[in-house]
């Protein structure tokens, strides 16, 4: 049970501990993150919009000209085409905009998951599941959960992984520790704040270098 205990803890401080970097190493911009749903998705999305509009206002005039019906959209725009045409065009693209924004948030995770080592197809999955019930909690839920990105080694600029504590290439301490106090710092930290102790040495060791 306490050996149970044990690993429930040492997971959870891990998980801070990834929360912490990721927060630290990325700042993502939002336009920039809308840039890894790939191009031809956009451009289908927007294509379907665009066929989708043209389908709805033919079939409409089409079912004003009939003169055994009178079953046009709105029913009180029957004798005004143009305006009727309009109203049904500002529905279709309120229902288009909420499918799109669902499809590219989809297509987000699948491509973020990926490229941050995730199961891509099992987040995607879930993402996809819980829409209907729950709406963007699937989402929410993926965005507190996920990996931090890759980043470069800040001593040979090396690509390592987020879960590394030494980088494979140069043996640089990914997460280096206060020599006094034992906690961990950054590679910038010129004093420790935790303890005031100087770093001097390590950070000029990285300053050489890079
Ligand atoms: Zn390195
Ligand atoms: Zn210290």
């Amino acid at each position: 049970m306490s050996d149970y205990q044990q690993r429930v803890t040492d997971s959870f401080n891990e998980r801070r501990r990834l929360f912490r970097l990721r927060r630290k190493k990325e700042n993502l911009r939002f336009w920039e993150e809308f840039g890894i749903i790939p191009r031809w998705l956009m451009v289908l999305v927007g294509v379907l919009y665009v066929i989708a509009l043209v389908v709805a206002i033919t079939v409409n005039l089409a079912a004003g000209r009939n003169p055994n019906g009178n079953d046009m959209f709105p029913p009180d725009l029957r004798y005004s085409p143009a305006l009727a045409s309009l109203a049904l065009a500002g529905i279709v693209t309120g229902a288009s905009l909420s499918l799109a924004i669902i499809i590219f948030l989809v297509a987000y995770v699948n491509r973020d998951a990926s490229r941050r080592g995730m199961s891509s197809a099992l987040w995607t999955i879930l993402v996809i599941i819980l829409l209907p019930a729950w709406g963007f909690i699937g989402f929410v839920i993926y965005l507190l959960m996920r990996e931090p990105l890759p980043y470069p080694c800040p001593q040979c600029g090396n690509t390592v992984g987020a879960r590394f504590n030494f980088c494979p290439n140069c043996k640089c301490n990914l997460h280096p520790s206060c020599p006094q106090c034992k906690r961990e710092i950054a590679e910038t930290d010129k004093f420790c704040p935790y303890c005031g102790n100087e770093l001097k040495s390590a950070t000029s060791a990285v300053e050489v270098s890079a």
